[in-house]
């Protein structure tokens, strides 16, 4: 699903240039829920952009479901990343003035999908994240862990290949992070593909594969027993 060899990425500032990925190697199979894990600053966000065709690599290699992801014209990557990648953040980004639902429905009007069938899809993802009763609420009326959730919902309305997470539990208290990393845990059990970007060694462990990421480098990649966050919750 995801190809990525020895990618490197540095950001000029100035003369000056820092350096921040260090030659990555790294591949991802589709049904796969892997945690890229690191502390601040050691270029998680950095990697998922670029998985996320937010940002491009200066070197090496990047295949996104069989496709490679080089010099693209902005269109085709638009193009792409509607089709391919679903995004959550962790500071939700929402639309304050869009109720639950217009918001799901938001990468459905982007398709030119009909408002109707937009709006019964967006009605069945946010019944999938357990807040059909929540759908003509606007952002304000919601707590934190419904609008994560509804922020999951959006980035899954349009059937992505892969879902990207950077710190998606980072602005939730830990009972409200597990709520959210059980339904990341279904959705992933469902087939779906996810990459979770954190900080935090629980929420990792709720993956299935860890990859540790140190200053640009990975460190380590291995295949963890999974934790299930029911358990916690
Ligand atoms: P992480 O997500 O692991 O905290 P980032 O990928 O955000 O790490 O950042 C890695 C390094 O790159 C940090 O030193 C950060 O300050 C730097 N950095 C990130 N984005 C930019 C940018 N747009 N311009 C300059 N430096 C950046
Ligand atoms: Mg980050």
């Amino acid at each position: 699903m995801i190809e990525i060899k020895d990618l490197h990425k540095s950001y000029k500032m100035g003369s000056n240039s820092l350096h921040v990925l260090k030659g990555i190697n790294f591949s991802v199979e589709a049904g796969e829920l892997v945690a890229i894990m690191g502390s601040s600053g050691s270029g998680k966000s950095t990697l998922l952009n670029i998985i996320g065709m937010l940002d491009e690599a200066d070197e090496g290699e990047y295949d996104l479901d069989g496709i490679p992801i080089k010099n693209l014209n902005e269109t085709k990557a638009a193009n792409y990343r509607n089709k391919f990648l679903g995004f959550i953040f962790q500071s939700f980004n929402l639309i304050n003035y869009k109720t639950a639902l217009e918001n799901v429905a938001l990468p459905l009007y982007y398709q030119k999908m009909p408002r109707k069938q937009r709006q019964e899809k967006a009605m069945k993802y946010l019944e999938q994240v357990g807040l059909k009763e929540w759908s003509h609420h606007l952002p304000s009326e919601l707590s934190g862990g419904q609008k994560q959730r509804v922020a999951i919902a959006r980035a899954m309305v349009a059937e992505p290949k892969v879902l990207l997470a950077d710190e998606l539990t980072g602005a939730l208290d830990s009972t409200t992070s597990y709520e959210v990393m059980e339904l990341i845990q279904k959705i992933n059990d469902q087939g779906n593909t996810i990459l979770v970007v954190t900080h935090e060694t629980d929420i990792a462990q709720m993956c299935k594969r860890i990859v540790y990421l140190r200053d640009g480098v990975i460190i380590k990649d291995e295949k963890v027993k999974q934790v299930r966050a029911k358990a916690h919750v």
